[in-house]
This record gives C-alpha cells, sequence and structure tokens, in this order.
C-alpha cells in the first residue's frame, strides 16, 4: 500500500511532512478514523509491545500504537495498525503509561541541603528532567513552589512539553509557628480569616489544587487549629479547587474528612485507620493521595549504610555530594541519634498497614513519594513506592494502576495516565516484564512525553 513510502524518519525525528499527513488522512479515511486530522502532522508508530495500558485489566502482548502531534489516535493489535510504515519495533519491550508521582516537592534542595535559594526556573526545570528519566512523567508539587512555577506550567500546558508534566499547589497553607513548607516560601496564616485569603491568592494564580499541613510534629509544634483547616477548606472549594492536607494522626484525619477535605497526602501513621474513617472517605470520595511508604522508609533508611547507596539506579539522580555525604558514618550516625528515630520503623510500619486497610475498604489511592526534600530521591523513590506496595500485598499491577490511572483521576487529569485513543502518548518502554516482578520498572528502556523521546540521564 501507499504506506510503504512513508518517509522513513517522520516517525523517529519528527519532522512535519506534507505527503505523511496527505497518507495519513488517506489511510485514516478509509478505516473512519481520522478524519478530523490536520493536513500537516507529526506521526510516530510503535508495534509488537505488550501493553499494560493503566487501567488495571490483563497486559495485551503484540499491540501497536499510532500517535499524531503528541496524542494517541490508536491503539490495538499490531497486525491491525492502520499506519505501518517507519513503525518502531519494539518486541520484547512492554509498554506502561507515563508513571504520575502525587506528592513530590521540587527546586529547593542542593546536594542534601534544602533553601528556597535554590528555587530557581533552571533547578526545577532539572528536577523535571530527572523524574522524566525515571519514567515519571507528571508530578504534583505539594506546597513549595514559587510563583515563577506557574510559568514552567503554562508553557508545559501550552504546547508538548520535553520534561515532566508539573502540577501545583502553589504555596501550601502552614500554620503560623507550626509545620510544614519552607521557610521564605510559604505564608504561615495565624486565624481563619488569613486562611482564605491565601487560599484565594493561590488560586488567583492558578493553582491546581490547594494543599495544607496539619500537624504537630510529634507534639513539638502547635497544630494548625480546626476553625483554619475549615477555613482553608471552604475557600479552596469557593474557588472550585480540591484541597488535600498533610496529615499524621487519625483524629485528624477524621476531623478533616468530617470538615470536607478531598485527599490526605500521607498515611495515617500513628494508629490503624478504622472502619469510621475509611466509611467516610468511601462515601465522600476522599482518597489517599499519597501513602508515603518511601518516605517513611527513608526517614530511618540512611541511620546505617543503605543497599541503595551502591545501587547505579538511585545514584544516577544525585550529585556527588549527595552521595558522599549519605554514605558518610558521621551522617548515619546523627540520623540515628535523632530523638525520634526510634519510633520511625513503627511509623512506617503503621502507613503500610493502613494503605491496605484503606484499599480492602475501597478508599482509592495514588503513588507520592513526598521525594525532593533532602535524601528523598527524585525519580527513585516512586520506584521503592511501587516495590513497598508489593510487598504490602498489592498485586504489581494493581501498583502501576495507581501509579498511572489512579492517579491521573486523583489530579483530575483526564487526558494522561493511561494508554488510550485521544491521551497524551506519555509512556515508558521496559525491557522486562513489571507485572512478574515490580522491579522492572527500573528497566527503561525509553521514555516518552506527548509522543517525543525524552532524554535519560543515563544517556
Ligand atoms: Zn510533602
Amino acid at each position: 500500500m501507499g504506506n510503504a513510502i512513508l518517509p522513513n524518519n517522520t516517525a523517529r525525528h519528527g519532522r512535519k511532512t506534507r505527503l505523511a499527513g496527505r497518507l495519513l488522512a488517506a489511510t485514516a479515511g478509509a478505516i473512519g478514523l481520522f478524519a478530523t486530522l490536520p493536513a500537516l502532522a507529526e506521526t510516530l508508530v510503535v508495534k509488537n509491545f505488550t501493553l499494560i495500558d493503566g487501567r488495571g485489566g490483563a497486559a495485551t502482548p503484540n499491540s501497536a500504537m499510532v500517535v499524531e502531534d503528541g496524542r494517541i489516535v490508536w491503539v490495538g493489535p499490531s497486525a491491525q495498525a492502520p499506519v505501518d510504515a517507519a513503525a518502531i519495533d519494539l518486541t520484547g519491550k512492554f509498554v506502561i503509561p507515563g508513571l504520575i508521582d502525587t506528592h513530590i516537592h521540587m527546586g529547593n534542595v542542593h546536594d542534601l541541603t534544602q533553601d528556597e535559594r535554590f528555587y530557581t526556573t533552571e533547578n526545577v526545570e532539572a528536577d523535571l528532567r530527572t523524574y522524566a528519566s525515571y519514567g515519571f512523567t507528571t508530578v504534583a508539587v505539594m506546597g513549595t513552589d514559587k510563583d515563577s512555577v506557574f510559568a514552567v506550567r503554562n508553557a508545559e500546558r501550552a504546547g508538548r512539553p520535553t520534561m515532566t508534566r508539573l502540577f501545583t499547589a502553589g504555596q501550601g497553607i502552614v500554620f503560623r509557628g507550626g509545620y510544614g513548607g519552607v521557610p521564605g516560601i510559604n505564608r504561615p496564616v495565624a486565624n481563619a480569616r488569613e486562611a482564605a485569603i491565601e487560599v484565594d491568592a493561590q488560586a488567583a494564580k492558578g493553582a491546581d489544587y490547594i494543599k495544607f499541613w496539619l500537624d504537630d510534629e510529634l507534639a513539638t509544634m502547635p497544630k494548625m487549629p480546626p476553625e483554619i483547616s475549615q477555613a482553608v477548606i471552604d475557600a479552596a472549594h469557593r474557588n472550585g479547587l480540591k484541597v488535600f492536607a498533610h496529615i499524621f494522626y487519625l483524629e485528624d484525619a477524621k476531623r478533616l474528612a468530617a470538615q470536607g477535605v478531598d485527599g490526605f497526602v500521607h498515611s495515617v501513621r500513628d494508629k490503624p485507620v478504622d472502619k469510621e474513617l475509611t466509611d467516610a472517605m468511601k462515601e465522600k470520595g476522599i482518597v489517599q493521595v499519597a501513602a508515603t511508604l518511601s518516605r517513611e522508609a527513608a526517614m530511618f533508611a540512611y541511620g546505617k549504610p543503605a543497599p541503595q547507596l551502591d545501587d547505579p539506579f538511585f545514584k544516577q539522580s544525585l550529585s556527588p555530594e549527595a552521595l558522599r555525604l549519605l554514605a558518610s558514618p558521621e551522617r548515619q550516625k546523627s540520623v540515628a541519634s535523632a530523638p525520634a528515630f526510634p519510633r520511625l520503623p513503627g511509623f512506617f510500619d503503621t502507613a503500610m498497614a493502613n494503605l491496605k486497610r484503606e484499599a480492602a475498604a475501597g478508599v482509592h489511592y495514588g503513588v507520592g513519594t513526598d521525594s525532593g526534600p533532602p535524601g528523598r530521591v527524585a525519580g527513585y523513590s516512586g520506584h521503592w513506592e511501587m516495590e513497598l506496595m508489593v510487598k504490602d500485598g498489592f498485586t504489581p499491577g494493581q501498583a502501576i494502576q495507581a501509579a498511572t490511572g489512579y492517579g491521573a483521576e486523583i489530579l483530575g487529569a483526564k487526558d494522561l495516565g493511561t494508554i488510550e485513543r485521544a491521551k497524551w502518548a506519555d509512556f515508558v518502554v521496559l525491557d522486562a516484564d513489571p507485572l512478574k516482578d515490580i522491579r522492572n520498572t527500573r528497566k527503561i528502556n525509553s521514555v516518552y512525553i506527548a509522543g517525543r523521546k525524552v532524554r535519560s540521564v543515563a544517556q
């Protein structure tokens, strides 16, 4: 057929050619798929891979996908692909949707030091490229961005980003004198009126959702009072935004559920969640945005020589100085001598048990890591999070669905998260089957965002 004369490198190099557009339109017209296709289109065809589409069903061998101008226009069996010329042959490979980390921080860390002065567009974009190199093609930042984030995000949404897509809360809401945020970025609030003003300010800038912290850092700091959390929730909803909370205690989670919160960005870590909370979450559609299991594990992992310090997949995104510090016996000793250190493994165990309980009760959950702060490694953490979920009793398929389809649902990102027609072609090509071993999500062959291969730090 005419497809055979499609220029060979159209797909790989994304060149727009009139010929390609005409051929596609002709082919498409014949099968009624591409009626509205523009005459000039950039085409990518990949075939012969096993598809794990992010919707939780069985994997589909011998799959193919046709991408036009960054969006999926066709997905199905390779033998039925409407366009075959210049297809990239992915025989033996596995394709999953681009992964979504629903709880990160970015831009504020250099080596192992966090400081708002590091927050530049350059540092933000470096972090977004790191996430992309690990297959995390979408991240949700939880309340520690400077206003410059909106220009980065808006530019991404205006076209086809070449780095990880970001969702942002702008500056999250912190109680004055209380826990949370980054000094110099977040403006703490003292009362309900100030809280509402601060929420309105984030909404006016274009925040994707509102984030607030409600915690007393193990009874060492004052906790945001209920009238302020209510004001934050009400103001978010008045602005048409979802509102997600940092919590630690079961009782706080219950009160916030009653106050109308939309999701929690950490697990309850002081006690087992009970039926009262899971019932409330189910009834009101409150989601476990992030369980941050890898965060709880990272809190005590570096109190001794951690095995991942020798793992190239871990090391590839860290500076030599950060690695040196994590491996230094002095730092390990200082981590292990923190007053709360002996309690940290217990918080991790409680988080693991609670995610399991919530899932069993039918609560929805994403994969979120709280990565970004010192020692909580961008990109790597998400793969660790999925591994911990499987150790927790989830199937690899459930962990992948949480990190893709569910993550997109939580963010209200209708054109992300699954490999389906009309969605953005954000996907990860793996060299081994992640449904057999969740650690195979680390065997990354290539990463695509909006139909274009993005650079990997390993390259
Ligand atoms: Zn966080």
